[in-house]
């Protein structure tokens, strides 16, 4: 705390007073000395004078010794006399007189007259500490002798003096004292309101409130330093609270940004980005430890349907509910988090066993295969888990996430629904996908691949066109399966370029292949679900057909049922535009996908083509004989071809024309062969 401002007030005040004081003091002692000195020199004229004139008659009468001693004995009246001298005019000494506190050594035995009016004038003469009468005693005309008193002037002086300041120090320092006193009960209640402000300033930084109102009274500058003090305090609090509602909104900003930065806005789990971060400490840590932790991939089975048929309102509230379902059957300390779509990670930390990891999945696969309910729809979807370890992929984070999405991706192959733990050996199948990846580009730029054709028949075997089958023979690898490069050359986003080179191929053979033919032959192409969704494909169709001159009705385009739903939309549009060139399309692989035959109406098609499942098992079961039959029927009843795939047996064929479809395609006929091979069956 600072110390207070009376102290060197009143000190300053003090100081100042003494001054003067002492100033005063020492003027009127020195005017006391000044006055003193004159009294006494009057009286000492006066008593000289006196002694003179009595001396006059004595002298004149020859007056004997014990005359004039008796005359110099009044002097004894005066006690600050030291000595006295009477001369007659010759100079001799005629009387001597001693005061009686005089040192009888001090006094001069024989004073010579002389000595004396050399030195001195007649008259009065005042030395430092002395004061002397001269004089010369009768008439100037006729002198008689002379008179010499000498008078202390030091001794008496000292004693006034002292005198006098017993007499007035006292009053001096009571009236100072007073002063002080007086002046600091004035300070005391002049700088009170001081002491109040700074108590009310302490009150507030103790407090940090700032509506408190400082109230004090006060006069002159201090009112008004009050008065600016609470018109501060005002602004002050008027500020707070503006910076009160700025950090509020601040703070709740700075979390929106967070969640906006971190979560996933649609169902509040950690977004991928804040996933991987957390995983990668997670990671760092699990590897100092000597510990490990495991990851699951799952994707939802058939989300994409969800949102095709119900709308994308309530697959949205399917991912909701899934989120919460799956942090239910999770414990504390575990973190979900969705990567997008209908993709999620869960992180288990502190080396779960391999027990728990199968129980967790267990849970979410059963959890999720169960039926939802959103709005007013019954839903089941399902899920097919990936489980990995860090260990496995030496704790590196892309690796582990990979190896996780692997395993999921053997779940989805080996029929959906279910959980994989990972296994290093589907990194070789990954290798050899990296690989067929790899290759695909310097296949397509070296035409490595090939086309072959497989005849449709009608019922009478007659050819009425061909399936382009894509077929690719590498110099390592082998023949390599278009089941196989086709979803890798999908997932690497290639597929765009085959495609192309396909319809180029297909139309750069189009007249040898024609050529061959007694009648023009119709050729279906192969399209893939991201086919659809390239916006420059049908341009590049219509554009190809024009250059190649082909005539459009000879060509279809097959898709499969599921590439066609799955983008409804797009493929309505899509193939629309193709029907107007004249193109025809086929609805490929019918039966394995939708139970619901609804959209059949919705659609843009010509042909379903009957999958090889169903043909299979022709004869086998009753079931299938009769799902067949009303497929059949049903295309009859809305006028769409039918073309049956992978028909291998005679039975099988007369099964299917007798039911009514018109067109046959497999092995029974024909296998995929290169154009090459179809120029032997040439007509003559
Ligand atoms: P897909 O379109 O269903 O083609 C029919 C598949 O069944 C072909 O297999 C064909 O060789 C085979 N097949 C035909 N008849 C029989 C039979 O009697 N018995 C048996 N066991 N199989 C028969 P492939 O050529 O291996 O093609 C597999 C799939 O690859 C195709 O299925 C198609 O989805 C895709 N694909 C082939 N070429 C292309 C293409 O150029 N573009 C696209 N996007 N996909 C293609
Ligand atoms: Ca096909
Ligand atoms: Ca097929």
């Amino acid at each position: 705390m600072a110390h207070s401002i009376k102290a060197p007030l009143i000190l300053i005040v003090v100081i100042a007073i003494l001054f003067v004081s002492f100033f005063s003091i020492f003027i009127s002692i020195n005017e006391h000395e000044k006055l003193y000195r004159e009294a006494v020199k009057q009286d000492l004229h006066g008593l000289s004078e006196n002694l003179s004139n009595d001396l006059v008659m004595l002298l004149a009468n020859a007056a004997n010794d014990i005359e004039l001693d008796t005359i110099l004995l009044r002097l004894d009246r005066y006690e600050n006399v030291k000595f006295a001298y009477i001369f007659d005019v010759s100079g001799r000494l005629l009387s001597s007189y001693m005061g009686p506190s005089v040192d009888p050594d001090s006094m001069q035995k024989s004073p010579n007259l002389n000595d004396y009016l050399q030195n001195y004038t007649l008259g009065m003469v005042v030395e430092k500490s002395q004061l002397i009468a001269f004089k010369q005693i009768g008439d100037e005309r006729l002198p008689q002798g002379f008179l010499l008193i000498v008078n202390d002037l030091q001794g008496p002086l000292e004693k006034s003096k002292n005198l006098m300041l017993i007499s007035v120090l006292p009053l001096i320092c009571l009236v100072v004292a007073l002063t002080i006193f007086m002046l600091y009960l004035f300070l005391q209640k002049l700088l009170s309101p001081l002491s109040q402000l700074s108590a009310f300033a302490n009150d507030v930084s103790h407090t940090q409130n700032y509506a408190l109102k400082p109230q004090i009274a006060g006069k002159y500058e201090i009112a008004q330093l009050s008065e600016d003090i609470e018109q501060m305090m005002d602004t002050i609090n008027v500020q707070m609270e503006r910076n009160k509602d700025y950090t509020k909104q601040l703070i709740s900003q700075q979390k929106a940004m967070e969640r906006l930065a971190n979560f996933d806005s649609l169902t509040g789990l950690p977004n991928r980005q804040f996933f991987v971060e957390t995983l990668r400490m997670e990671l760092v840590r699990a590897k100092r430890n000597h510990s490990d932790v495991a990851l699951l991939f799952f994707d939802l089975d058939g989300f994409k349907d969800v949102n095709d048929a119900f709308g994308h309102e309530v697959g949205d509230k399917l991912l909701i509910k899934i989120a919460q379902q799956v942090k239910s059957y999770l414990r504390e300390g575990d973190i979900v988090s969705r990567l997008g779509g209908d993709e999620f990670l869960v992180l288990l930390r502190d080396n779960p066993a391999d027990l728990t990891l199968v129980a967790i999945a267990e849970r979410i696969v059963n959890g999720l295969h169960e039926t939802i309910r959103i709005d007013n729809w019954l839903i089941t979807v399902g899920a097919s888990i990936g489980i990995a370890r860090a260990s496995q992929s030496n704790f590196s984070v892309s690796e582990f996430i990979s190896n996780a999405d692997l395993a999921m991706y053997r779940s989805k192959l080996e029929g959906k629904g279910r959980y994989t733990i990972f296994v290093e050996s589907m990194m070789e199948d990954n290798k050899r996908k990296i690989q067929i990846a790899k290759k695909m580009d310097d296949a397509l730029m070296h035409n490595k691949f090939a086309l072959h054709y497989q005849p449709k028949v009608d019922h009478e075997a007659v050819i009425k066109g061909f399936e382009i089958l894509l077929r690719w023979r590498d110099a390592d690898l082998g023949f390599i399966s278009p089941a196989e490069f086709i979803p890798i050359a999908e997932q690497t986003g290639k597929i765009n370029t085959v495609t192309s080179w396909v319809l180029r191929q297909a139309f750069i053979e189009f007249p040898t292949l024609q050529s061959y033919q007694t009648e023009p032959a119709r050729i279906s192409i192969n399209l893939s679900a991201i086919d659809i969704k390239n916006d420059n494909l049908f341009t590049e169709i219509s554009q190809l057909l024009e250059d190649f001159s082909i005539p459009a009705h000879l060509i279809e385009f097959e898709v499969t049922e599921s590439a066609y739903l799955e983008n409804l939309t797009t493929a309505n549009t899509f193939f629309a535009k193709l029907h107007d060139l004249g193109c025809t399309i086929a609805l490929d692989d019918f039966g394995t996908g939708y139970s619901s035959l609804a959209y059949l109406t919705q659609i843009n098609l010509d042909t379903l083509k009957i999958d090889k499942r169903f043909v299979d098992n022709l004869g086998v079961s009753d079931r299938s004989d009769l799902i067949t039959i009303a497929i059949i029927d049903m295309a009859n009843r809305l006028k769409l071809h039918l073309c049956a795939e992978g028909v291998e047996t005679r039975e099988q064929a007369e099964f299917l024309m007798s039911h009514g479809c018109g067109q046959l395609q497999g092995y029974l006929f024909g296998k995929p062969v290169p154009l090459s091979e179809l120029s032997k069956n040439r007509p003559m």
